[in-house]
């Protein structure tokens, strides 16, 4: 069998998908193609499913603009892409569409993988910095893997307290003070607004330049690799997580729900580290 994959989206002619799933195939022995789909943004997601479906893709991945949009026209949808409230990945089930949303499991692996006792831990708190699309699915995983507590801090509060009572927990939703404030009172705190993205590389959403160093902070920016914020934790002598481990996991997980096979990361996140950097 030769599979068909691809990723539609706009802007994503600096995708590193194709080059991901590539290595995948090349890693589970698996052929196919993975090839870029990148149509305007005003384009009607109508068009863009019925070529896709002209070309009987197998999968494909969804990014912005279209992760809310597709989600109208697949035949299922996972819960917790539904309660995500985006799809990323999309399978072709013998005609039958059905979207997932590999983010937060992504998320939750690349912690696994590099930080395996926080797993053993109890109680297990986090703290996520940012109430967007990929905070939704990080939280949504965290709740998955009981997490004790995961409060969350955002600039507009609305949207920290509705993910909050949509997982009807006793979450906290703090202002980025009152999270400065108390990072030590956590063991993991989760970087997840865009803000130190390149290019304004010198911009962090916590501005003290101490932080508890019992603490892992992570953040899932990968353009720069290391972020301001993950400067500051480095400088205070704490662990860090990266944000490239969770594109690669995200990737490894809409990978296994395409073709069944998990392809083993191994070496993966040191190439596209120096992918990353030289960019
Ligand atoms: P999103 O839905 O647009 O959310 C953006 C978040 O950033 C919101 O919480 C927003 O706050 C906050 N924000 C933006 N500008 C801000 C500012 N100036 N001050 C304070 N907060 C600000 O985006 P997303 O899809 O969640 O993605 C967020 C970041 O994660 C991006 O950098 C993206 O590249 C990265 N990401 C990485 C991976 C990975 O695999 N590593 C996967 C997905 C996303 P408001 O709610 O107040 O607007």
């Amino acid at each position: 069998m030769v599979y068909r994959f691809g990723l539609i989206g706009y802007p994503i002619s600096h995708s590193l998908s194709p080059w991901i799933h590539e290595r995948f195939m090349e890693k589970t022995s698996t052929k196919g193609t993975y090839s870029l789909f990148e149509f305007a943004q005003q384009t009607p997601v109508e068009e863009i499913v019925k070529h896709l479906k002209s070309i009987n893709v197998h999968g494909f991945n969804v990014t912005v603009p279209f992760k809310q949009q597709i989600m109208t026209f697949l035949d299922e949808i996972d819960p917790v892409a539904n309660r995500t409230g985006a799809v990323n990945t999309v399978i072709n089930k013998n005609g039958k569409w059905i979207g997932y949303n590999t983010d937060g499991v992504g998320y939750v692996r690349s912690l696994q993988d590099k930080f395996p006792n926080l797993f053993k831990m109890t109680p297990r708190r986090a703290l996520i910095l940012g109430a967007g699309g990929a905070a939704r699915g990080i939280f949504t995983a965290l709740v998955q893997v009981h997490f004790d507590q995961i409060d969350i801090a955002n600039r507009t509060k609305e949207k920290a307290v509705a993910i909050c009572r949509h997982a009807n927990n006793d979450s906290q939703v703090l202002s980025f003070e009152e999270a400065e404030a108390r990072l030590a009172d956590y063991d993991i705190v989760i970087q997840t607004t865009s803000v130190g993205m390149k290019p304004n590389i010198e911009q962090t959403i916590i501005t003290k330049e101490d932080f508890p160093s019992a603490v892992i902070y992570s953040d899932i920016i990968y353009q720069p690799i290391k972020t301001k914020f993950l400067q500051q934790a480095e400088k205070s002598g704490a662990p860090v997580h990266y944000g490239h481990t969770m594109l690669l996991y995200q990737a490894q997980y809409a990978f296994e729900i395409w073709t069944g096979k998990k392809p083993d990361i191994g070496m993966m996140d040191d190439e596209l580290e120096q992918i990353l950097k030289g960019r």
